[in-house]
């Protein structure tokens, strides 16, 4: 593989073999698997740099819900070696550190492009090629397109109006700035309370002068009990590796932690105790996944879980008004992502911080000053927008994707993304969907769920070219038996009745204020049986078409 080859000059044909669009989590590793199979690739980040999800998320209190250890890369033993996580749940820096040194250790940097904003990707059916048009202009063409552009890519801010008239300082938690932001005596303003407001929340509260929380539904939260991992851990993590990975290729979730054999209903009210006690008191998302299937299965088992995590809230949260309106009321524990915190709850007991609950008392606008609600006017010199994402589509909806005959995959997904295993669509031919929407590593612990991609991507492609294929396309019926697959896998759980990035739901953006079915709800090994069994009868479900007689 040579640089001149990485770039196509003065190769016959499209510019390139391959290109990929992302440069996160899961376009490096495609990159570093294609790099093998000696193809000319270029990565088109609209970044400045590498990382995706780590490289925006700057927020004060960014850092995993998985356990570090399990979402590094697992393809190299050397680099499992060498690479020291210095707690549990690293914080952003950390993981962007180690994304960073990933490239530069397998010298992926240059192969990739920077700055890129990705307008319009186009089909050329004659020359079986994708043309990929940048804002600044270019238009690199390929014969393999990959898109790696991320799951909670597509930040939204809320739909108030005033948005743009405060005179303060103003975040969406995706663009925080490069540079520390001073909270020291600022009066601070926050809305939302998913993830990502509930670790900013618990993070600045004793740093601000005073802090503001705008909450519309409150979430089920859960402690992360975050801790250091010493030189002697890190080592018995590192001899365990195996294990690890093992033991997250045959969860759901692809985390380390997986439900508990017994069933809820055989289980007497003790025993339930003694376990939930057990998982409250334990790090990451054992408390979710770990525990009985029935809780995230049946309503019954759902609600007696949720009046056990409410009593938590309750025994945090000195003031019992305050406590009362943190209590979800509109969904149970677990049908929506848990936000994992470090002291979220203890920040209401503080003087300087307020919870508006603006389900009773609406905002009404943002002003110059700050935020007027239907009952009051408040003041602030920062306000931080936690307001979420135009989740797992929103990413491929800002790109005009435009397929045979002139299709357009928005017009396509307009009503639910329809895929072929999340990683293909009908109508978008040599075009490779990485962790798209209905496929599995959209609910995984997300490396785990790529690595799996990328790899069955990796090798569709080396079938491809090894049968002088030139155009790949999934069938049409291929497709409709994996959407009414994907619709049968949510209604095995009850988040499908959730409101929430897992159903696509989002009330600022404009036909999204509904639920549809985004992710593949069936659990991480099944997802990838299907791909294996994909891949071991010659891929059915995708029409392979070598080259056209001269
Ligand atoms: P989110 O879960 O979608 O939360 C967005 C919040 O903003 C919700 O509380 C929502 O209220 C509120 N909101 C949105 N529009 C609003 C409006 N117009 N007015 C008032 N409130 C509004 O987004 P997120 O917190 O960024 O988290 C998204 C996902 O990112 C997480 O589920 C997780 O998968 C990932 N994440 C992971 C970590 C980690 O630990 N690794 C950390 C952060 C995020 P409603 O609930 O009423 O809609």
């Amino acid at each position: 593989m040579t640089e001149s080859q990485s770039e196509g000059v003065g190769r016959p044909g499209p510019d390139h073999d391959v290109i990929i669009i992302g440069a996160g989590v899961c376009g490096i590793y495609q990159l570093y698997r294609l790099l093998q199979l000696d193809l000319a690739v270029t990565v088109l980040e609209a970044g400045d740099g590498v990382g995706g999800t780590w490289y925006w998320n700057r927020y004060p209190g960014a850092r995993f819900d998985s356990e570090s250890w399990t979402y590094g890369y697992s393809f190299s033993k050397e680099l499992l070696d060498e690479w020291n996580w210095s707690e549990n749940f690293a914080a952003q820096p950390e993981t962007l550190g180690y994304l960073q040194h990933v490239v530069e250790r397998f010298d992926l940097e240059r192969h990739m492009q920077f700055g890129c904003k990705v307008d319009r990707v186009t089909w050329n059916e004659e020359a079986r090629t994708w043309t990929v048009e940048l804002a600044d202009g270019r238009a690199p063409t390929c014969r393999f397109l990959m898109t790696a552009i991320g799951l909670l890519s597509a930040p939204t801010m809320p739909t108030i109006e005033g948005v743009g008239d405060f005179r303060g300082q103003a975040f969406h938690t995706y663009y925080w700035p490069h540079e520390p932001v001073d909270f020291s005596g600022k009066r601070v303003g926050i809305i939302g309370t998913g993830a990502t407001g509930v670790q900013v929340i618990g993070e600045i509260a004793d740093k601000v002068g005073s802090l503001t929380v705008f909450q519309r539904r409150p979430n089920w939260c859960a402690p992360l009990h975050n801790s250091k991992i010493s030189a002697q851990e890190m080592a018995d993590i590192k001899s365990r590796y195996d294990e690890i990975f093992d033991r997250c290729a045959e969860t759901p979730g692809g985390f380390i932690h997986g439900p508990v054999p017994e069933r809820f209903f055989e289980a007497d009210p003790e025993e339930r105790l003694a376990l939930w006690e057990e998982l409250y008191d334990s790090p990451g998302f054992g408390i979710w996944l770990g525990n009985y299937r029935e809780v995230l299965m049946d309503e019954e088992a759902n609600a007696e879980f949720s009046a056990f995590m409410a009593d938590k809230i309750r025994q945090r949260v000195h003031d019992p008004e305050v406590a009362e309106k943190l209590i979800p009321k509109d969904h149970g524990f677990g049908v929506q992502r848990v936000p994992m915190e470090t002291d979220y709850y203890e920040a209401y007991n503080r003087d300087n911080v307020r919870l508006v609950d603006i389900s009773e008392t609406p905002i009404e606008r943002i002003t110059a000053q700050g935020i007027r609600t239907s009952t009051e006017d408040f003041e602030f010199d920062i306000i931080i927008y936690a307001t979420g994402f135009d989740a797992i589509t929103g990413a491929f909806d800002r790109i005009d994707f435009v397929g045979v005959d002139g299709l357009k995959l928005r017009d396509k997904w307009r009503d639910n993304p329809i895929t072929f295993l999340g990683m293909g669509v009908a109508g978008f031919p040599n075009l490779l969907t990485l962790a798209g929407p209905t496929g599995g590593s959209v609910s995984t612990n997300f490396p785990r769920g790529i690595e799996l991609a990328v790899d069955w991507a990796t090798d569709l492609l080396t079938h491809v070219l090894e049968n002088s294929v030139t155009r790949f396309e999934p069938t049409a019926e291929a497709e409709r038996e994996w959407v009414d697959h994907v619709r049968e896998m949510y209604g095995m759980l009850l988040l499908r009745k959730a409101k929430s990035w897992f159903t696509g739901y989002n009330s600022n953006v404009e036909g999204h204020d509904r639920t549809r079915f985004m992710i593949y709800a069936g659990g991480n090994p099944r997802y990838r049986k299907r791909l294996e069994r994909e891949a071991e009868a010659g891929y059915p479900g995708i029409r392979l078409d070598p080259a056209p007689a001269a």
